[in-house]
């Protein structure tokens, strides 16, 4: 079983752990000679090294998807649903060893990633309902003798290419509606954390789930492309930043795929003057800077209505000094490192381009992260932020917070249905009948009232609008059941003498 980590202390002096490839039920060494680093982000040092697929191991793992498809599509749905109650026991079992080798790849804190592996596990339980998630329509004697039902089946070999803000819970979004609806699947995770990934090929493999059903490759842009253009993948889904969401929707498509493509995101919340102000501040800090700004639902810009700018930048200002800043393996740290050291400096950069273009810097992070070779930085709060600024256009993906100051309710919506992104929203107001203009109003996916990281439950379905997903449907829930398989009617009539006659007309339904 794949090693869980260890404190970084022990890790630091062992050897580079390798990881490798999940191919037909057994963990295949790669044979490309390629291969990137994977830190602990805590640390600031390299713990492992992943080897990177070639298109030929790539094509070795669509071959043994391929292979168990017909098997693994045949097994009936009572047994599926007893391999996903495995499967969901297991991982239950595990949470807090999935959790920590998020901690040591990721940065995240152990409590993030122990709500990672939880809300994973609701698409698990979602998916152990596959039986009824499943049945499809009938209408008995729609002509004289006549029955008509539909039912939906599964397309193949699917693929999921996933980001490395989420390594166990998005990959799952995806595997879990894929298998249970009778799918095989090839997994390319972030390279950047990857060992949760074949960690869950062996839980799988315990659970029951046939060789084959369930493959990890490893790689950088020679898989993905590899497998955009392979003939052998039916669907791909992808979660990503934008421009790489893109690149895949139109790669994939244009090779025939069915391709559901989830990009970047700039989510605003919107705080009206008569909001609760500490409640709002509260989730303005929650929501910017938990897992240090690394969520594609993260809150990145505030939006203050009115007089209540002033208020909610007091408010947020006295809450940031007692943010704890540290190795997230350690119970008190409240926020992690960054995931690499060229990330957190790109991320940085924006205080310094923040300042340049007018912005005020309320609190500069790079004040208040812990020293050491960790790739820390600490919370920054920018007032001030114009719409055309780069700090507000760009995803920073980082604990830095941007504050912009509007005059009327219009003025915010507008601003938040102008912005190429539609993931997330939020608003914050007691007024009741604001609130429920604001769904009807803004273009945006995911709306929270009162609520700053309105991801769906298991049993409704992901996704965001414009800019934020390239592809027609949402990702899990019952529209994640519906990107996995496709429709079939079936008209039928049996033998029956009382109506058998010759009419070359074309079929009417009396
Ligand atoms: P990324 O786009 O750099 O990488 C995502 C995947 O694409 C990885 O598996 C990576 O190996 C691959 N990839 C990277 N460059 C590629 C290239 N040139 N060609 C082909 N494949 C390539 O994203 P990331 O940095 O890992 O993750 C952060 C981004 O993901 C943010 O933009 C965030 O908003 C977004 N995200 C979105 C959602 C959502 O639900 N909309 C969820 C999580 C993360």
């Amino acid at each position: 079983m794949t090693e869980v980590a260890e404190a970084p202390d022990a890790r630091r002096a062992q050897e580079l752990k390798r990881i490798a490839h999940w191919i037909n039920g057994a963990s295949v060494a790669g044979e490309s000679g390629r291969s990137g680093p994977v830190y602990n982000p805590a640390a600031g040092v390299q713990t492992g090294e992943v080897d990177f697929a070639s298109v030929e191991e790539i094509d070795r793992a669509v071959q043994a998807a391929k292979d168990a498809f017909p098997a693994w599509r045949a097994v009936s749905l009572s047994r599926k649903t007893e391999i996903f109650f495995r499967i969901r026991a297991l991982v239950d079992e595990h949470r807090e060893d999935i959790a920590k080798i998020l901690t040591a790849e990721h940065g995240k804190v152990l409590s993030d990633a122990l709500g990672e592996v939880a809300r994973g596990i609701e698409v698990i339980e979602f998916c152990c309902g596959i039986p009824e998630l499943l049945k499809g329509g009938f209408t008995e004697q729609a002509s004289t003798g006549i029955d008509v039902y539909s039912i939906r089946q599964p397309l193949g070999v699917c693929a999921g290419i996933t980001p490395f803000n989420f390594p166990a819970m998005v990959p799952m979004w995806m595997w879990a509606p894929a298998l249970s609806c009778g799918n095989t699947f090839v997994l390319k995770p972030s390279e950047k954390d990857p060992t949760a990934s074949v960690y869950t090929a062996e839980l799988l493999k315990e659970a029951g789930v046939p060789d084959g059903v369930f493959n990890v490759v490893h790689g950088d842009k020679v898989a993905v492309d590899a497998i955009l253009e392979h003939p052998g993948i039916d669907a791909v889904s992808f979660v990503g930043s934008t421009p790489i969401a893109r690149h895949v929707y139109e790669t994939g498509t244009s090779h025939g795929k069915r391709v559901q493509a989830l990009g970047g995101a700039k989510n605003h919340m919107i705080v009206l003057p008569d909001a609760d102000i500490d409640m709002a501040a509260d989730a303005a800090v929650s929501a910017g800077y938990g897992s240090a700004g690394e969520r594609c639902m993260a809150v990145s810009m505030l939006v203050a209505v009115g007089d209540a700018g002033d208020e909610l930048v007091g408010a947020i200002k006295e809450r940031l000094p007692k943010v704890k800043v540290g190795d997230g393996m350690e119970a008190d740290s409240e926020m992690g490192p960054l995931v690499t050291r060229e990330h957190r400096d790109k991320v940085a950069s924006y205080i310094d381009k923040g300042r340049d273009e007018g912005a005020t810097v309320v609190t500069d992070g790079r004040e208040s992260a812990p020293g050491g070779e960790g790739f820390f930085l600490g919370v920054t709060l920018l007032d001030d932020v114009k719409p055309e600024m780069d700090v507000y256009k760009d995803e920073i993906f980082g604990p830095v917070l941007g504050v912009t100051r509007v005059s009327t309710y219009d003025e915010a919506v507008r601003l938040v249905n102008e912005n190429p992104y539609g993931n997330g929203v939020a608003i914050f107001t007691r007024d009741g009948g604001v609130a429920r203009q604001f769904q009807f109003d803004v273009n945006v996916g995911m709306v929270g009232i009162n609520v700053p990281i309105p991801v769906p439950v298991a049993y409704y379905s992901f996704g965001g609008w414009k800019n934020s997903l390239f592809g027609d449907l949402h990702i899990y829930g019952p529209e994640g059941i519906q990107f996995y398989t496709r429709g079939k009617v079936v008209t039928s009539r049996w033998p029956d003498p009382a109506t058998s006659k010759v009419d070359l007309g074309f079929p009417q339904t009396r």
